[in-house]
């Protein structure tokens, strides 16, 4: 397949544009590179002769549709988003105009390209028999029946649940942080051009990512980075709130199924059965950096902490919560399990201890973004300095 993914310089879109290049597609990544966006994610299939790159934003119309005429696209991931909360709490703005004039944007420069495509093509031509096809022998040829468009959204537009139950596909929108609002919008917004145009639009809201190239803003970077260098770990609150977890590439593979399998116009919930509280969460990554990294193996511990640490778990500091925290996101992802045969592979002990190492062996990536746009300063706090 072509396939034109949006944000594929970010966590997710990296993850998954390594795995498309992976499984013989052709990839036109599409991305503003913001704070968030990192080329160096990329490095190792940036010459690859089925991938391309073109910085450019989704909410520039005419860049969105010369690129749709120009690639001719089977199917669009749709990833490209402003995606942290606390940003969201601070600066509002970018997130409506990305996350929901981007996505309105782009919906319609994809409704304008597919309602032009020929019925059928007799190119084999579902998209699923397309992969089976790939060979740059055979004219390329999208038609109006195989092309897809993916939405990739988020668990966290059904809001906050209590001690029990989860989030099915048909839990109603409840958002609470200006992230989580927009995005709802958004997924608004996709199922209105398939509701309205006809434009085979298909939604995935899925659970909190980890794994490799997460921009270290994110909470299992932070409790990582924070700990290597010895300073206090920050926790929201009490620490009791509650998320699911999933492994990225287990994500980049979900969302890869259900652009191939899924039915128009359905959502699927993804997640990675993988519930904890963020406050266990932040003790087992540091129980997995006292077995890699001992506290007395690391030099950076003495220089900046003048009390004795036994464990990375005595950096542990309880802050003020983030406004509007969610108490628990849960998933049941047992439609996109029985529908289309997907449900995650990563163990998550050795995820998370994967995702430590991964950190440590890749000391120059993210050194690279903390000399530059993030010092790791603490975002979206209400509270006013005193
Ligand atoms: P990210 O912040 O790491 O990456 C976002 C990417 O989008 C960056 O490369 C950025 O440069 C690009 N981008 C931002 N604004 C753009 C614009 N106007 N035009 C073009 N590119 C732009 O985000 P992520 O964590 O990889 O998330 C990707 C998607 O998955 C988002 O839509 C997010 O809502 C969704 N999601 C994320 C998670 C998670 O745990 N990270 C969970 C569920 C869903």
């Amino acid at each position: 397949m072509n396939i034109l993914v949006t944000g594929g310089a970010g966590f997710i879109g990296s993850n998954l544009v390594h795995l498309l290049i992976e499984r013989g597609h052709t990839v036109l990544n599409v991305d503003k590179l913001t704070y968030a966006g990192n080329l160096s994610s990329l490095s190792a299939i940036e010459d690859h002769p089925n991938y391309r790159f073109v910085q450019a934003d989704i909410c520039d119309a005419p860049a969105m549709r010369s690129l749709f005429s120009e690639f001719k696209p089977d199917g669009v991931m749709h990833l490209a988003a402003e995606s942290h909360v606390d940003r969201s709490i601070d600066g509002p703005g970018e997130f409506i105009q990305t996350n929901i004039t981007g996505t309105y944007v782009l919906l319609d420069a994809a409704r304008d390209y597919w309602q032009n495509l020929p019925e059928a093509s007799d190119e084999g031509a579902s998209i699923a028999g397309s992969q089976a096809n790939h060979s740059s022998a055979i004219i390329h040829q999208p038609s109006k029946k195989s092309f897809r468009f993916l939405h990739v959204s988020t668990d966290e537009v059904y809001g906050s649940l209590g001690e029990t139950g989860k989030f099915t596909e048909t839990t109603p929108y409840d958002p609470h942080s200006p992230y989580s609002a927009s995005k709802a919008s958004s997924d608004h917004l996709a199922r209105a051009w398939c509701d309205t145009f006809g434009l085979p639009v298909l939604i995935t809201n899925c659970s909190n990512n980890y794994g490799p190239y997460q921009f270290p803003e994110k909470l299992i970077p932070v409790v990582i980075l924070k700990a290597l260098a010895g300073e206090p770990i920050p926790v929201y609150g009490a620490g009791e709130n509650i998320r699911d977890w999933l492994y990225v590439e287990d994500h980049a593979e979900a969302l890869l199924t259900v652009l191939k399998k899924g039915k128009v116009g359905e959502t699927y919930n993804v997640g990675g059965n993988n519930e904890m509280t963020n406050i266990d969460l932040i003790k087992l990554l540091c129980t997995i950096l006292d077995e890699l990294v001992p506290v007395n193996s690391n030099s950076q511990l003495e220089l900046s902490t003048n009390k004795a640490i036994k464990s990375y778990q005595d950096l542990i500091t309880f802050v003020t919560d983030r406004p509007g925290h969610d108490l628990r996101y849960a998933i049941d992802a047992s439609k996109i399990k029985n529908d289309l045969g997907w449900e995650p592979k990563q163990d998550p002990k050795s995820g998370f201890k994967q995702t430590v190492q991964w950190y440590l062996d890749n000391e120059t990536w993210w050194s690279a973004i903390l000399d530059g746009s993030y010092q790791m300063e603490r975002l979206g706090s209400t509270e006013q300095p005193s």
